[in-house]
């Protein structure tokens, strides 16, 4: 954005970005251009992640910007950009070899996925806080063998509750991040057909009964098919009430894609 109007008259009636968020970019594409390219440099050519560390003192350096986790709400520890901001962020922290998977090698941290703070408090201090904190991956499971664009009608993946618990049956493909994540939020069927049938859960990576296989895609950074076989997660661990699931997943992907799309136009630039 900014390139294409730098040495411009900015009175041409168009919208032109506000002072603030120029003053961002061009912190962002000093670091990254700077600091994060030099040490990505010393990585092998189709690394996807850097060595913690290397990325510790960038880490520590983007918290001092107080660039830490800029999606994530302030009150959880995040810098709190609107979205526009995290569109300009997501522009600059992208244009780097690995940018289009892991933002900046992950030097502004990992955001949590966003939903995490629709849940009740000890969902939060469990798993949002904790992430925020270590800046690690999470993964969102929606898509399925089924399909992934109308998740209304293509989620099968099954959750019956007994007792004090859900049972999980069925898949999830295409799943970002799943092998290195603590835990992710994965969306299932607790009703009948529809949308209003979905429910979501905050599921370990490490639950007996779960496992993950590597898709290999002619990419270094391979998403993964999750295989449920009787997966047991608390109540507690149901995000938000049942069948409020797809309302859920539709926050998360309209929130992500904005950034997503912006990223895109800064690997395009890079
Ligand atoms: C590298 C990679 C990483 C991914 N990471 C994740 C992840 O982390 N989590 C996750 O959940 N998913 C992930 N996905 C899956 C991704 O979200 C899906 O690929 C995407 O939603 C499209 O779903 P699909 O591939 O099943 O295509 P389909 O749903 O089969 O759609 C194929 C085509 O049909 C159209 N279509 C489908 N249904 C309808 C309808 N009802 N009406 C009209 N048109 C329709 C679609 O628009 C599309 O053009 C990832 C995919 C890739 C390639």
């Amino acid at each position: 954005m900014d390139r294409a109007v730098e040495g411009m008259d900015r009175s041409f009636g168009a919208w032109t970005m506000p002072d603030e968020y120029r003053e961002m970019q061009r912190l962002v594409r000093r670091f990254v251009q700077g600091d994060v390219r030099a040490v990505e440099d010393t990585l092998p050519h189709d690394a996807t992640s850097c060595p913690a560390d290397k990325l510790a003192p960038l880490q520590e350096k983007a918290k001092a910007m107080g660039l830490w986790c800029v999606r994530t709400p302030e009150a959880y520890g995040g810098a709190g950009l609107n979205l526009l901001g995290q569109a300009v962020w997501a522009e600059e922290a992208k244009q780097v070899r690995m940018g289009l998977y892991n933002a900046a090698m992950g030097a502004f941290g990992i955001d949590p996925p966003n939903v995490i703070w629709e849940g009740n408090r000890r969902q939060i201090e469990a798993y949002g806080l904790p992430g925020v904190e270590k800046g690690t991956k999470c993964f969102v499971a929606i898509s399925e063998p089924s399909g992934g664009a109308d998740p209304g009608r293509s989620i099968q993946l099954r959750a019956e509750k007994v007792g004090g618990k859900y049972v999980l049956n069925g898949s999830k493909m295409w799943i970002t991040g799943a092998a290195k994540a603590d835990w992710g939020i994965v969306y299932a069927r607790t009703g009948g057909r529809g949308r209003s049938g979905i429910s979501s859960f905050i599921v370990d990576r490490d639950t007996p009964g779960l496992s993950i296989r590597e898709i290999p895609v002619i990419r270094a950074y391979s998403p993964f098919e999750l295989h449920f076989d009787n997966v047991e997660v608390p109540a507690e661990n149901l995000l938000g009430a049942e069948g409020q699931g797809f309302q859920l997943a539709e926050k998360w992907l309209v929130d992500n894609r904005i950034q997503y799309s912006a990223g895109t136009l800064g690997v395009a630039q890079a």
